[in-house]
């Protein structure tokens, strides 16, 4: 969980909730919309990222912004990612909560 900023924020709550999407590389990014950051699924296909790659690999410079609802503006909206949750990833993959 080294890369991963301690600022208050639950970020494996947030991976958790049905809001964050089911399928795909946990990221932080911000909404275009109304500016907040929240934790989303982004498929690699989605970020400009080859389907097979290694998500610990993944640049969060290299990656566009995809598309997923905002809960906020109430609609689907643009994202862009501002840090790929790797820490969140391991935990999962080793079966953790
Ligand atoms: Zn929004």
């Amino acid at each position: 969980m080294s890369t991963d900023v301690d600022d208050g924020r639950d970020r494996a709550a947030e991976l958790a909730s049905p809001e964050a999407g089911q399928f795909g590389v946990p990221v932080d990014a911000i909404c275009v919309g109304c500016g907040r950051i929240r934790v989303k699924r982004a498929d690699p296909d989605e970020i400009g990222q080859a389907s097979d790659v290694d998500p610990t690999d993944l640049k969060v410079s290299a990656c566009t912004s995809f598309k997923h609802v905002c809960h906020r503006c109430g609609s689907a909206t643009w994202w862009n990612p501002v840090a790929i949750l790797t820490g969140l990833l391991e935990r999962e993959q080793e079966g953790g909560e």
